[in-house]
């Protein structure tokens, strides 16, 4: 059984309570998760040109869930936090993505994993580096460490200090 990653992100409301709850949630219902760092981070898309930053980070952990249970797990803990999508790109109390699920490569209609984004995005490889650095990307066969020095991304990460420990 591989590592499953994902990726947690808030731009609304209490940010730094929301990935707490989120990750509250999380270990309800996989058990203990490893955590990186939390950073404040700059919108990534145009279309968030003047939505408050992000709060971000990665978690990983062992399960022996299927994808499809992962995915409604994390949908339930998204619905039960009150997320809404009134248009894309809206601002979001909690948006967790799936980034791997081991090897697993999966391409459905409502599933793509390893996601197809997060070798273009610093808020997601940055946290990634430091809980699994020299994992290998089942499809791109670089590790995360080196998809990082490869990725073209300029956004602005800053790290919330301490946080998992107030
Ligand atoms: P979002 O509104 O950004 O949370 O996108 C959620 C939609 O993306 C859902 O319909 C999921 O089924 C779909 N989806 C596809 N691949 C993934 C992934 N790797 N992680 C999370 N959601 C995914």
């Amino acid at each position: 059984m591989g590592l499953t990653a994902l990726s947690l992100g808030s731009n609304s409301g209490d940010r730094g309570e929301n990935i707490r709850q989120a990750v509250k949630f999380l270990e309800e219902a996989f058990g203990k998760v490893n955590k990186s760092t939390v950073y404040e981070t700059t919108p990534f898309y145009e279309s968030r040109k003047g939505q408050e930053n992000f709060y971000n980070c990665c978690v990983n952990f062992r399960t022996e869930n299927t994808p499809e249970e992962i995915l409604e797990k994390i949908q339930a803990i998204e619905n039960k936090m009150g997320r809404e999508r009134p248009y894309p790109n809206a601002p979001r109390i909690i948006d967790i993505d799936i980034i791997f699920i081991g090897d697993e490569m999966i391409a459905q209609e409502n599933l793509t994993v390893p996601h197809p984004a997060m070798q273009e995005r610093l808020f997601v490889l940055v946290p990634l580096v430091e809980i699994m650095g020299s994992f290998e990307h089942p499809a791109i066969g670089l590790s995360v460490d080196d998809l990082f020095y490869e990725c073209p991304d300029d956004g602005i990460l800053v790290e919330i200090e301490n946080f998992w420990e107030t």
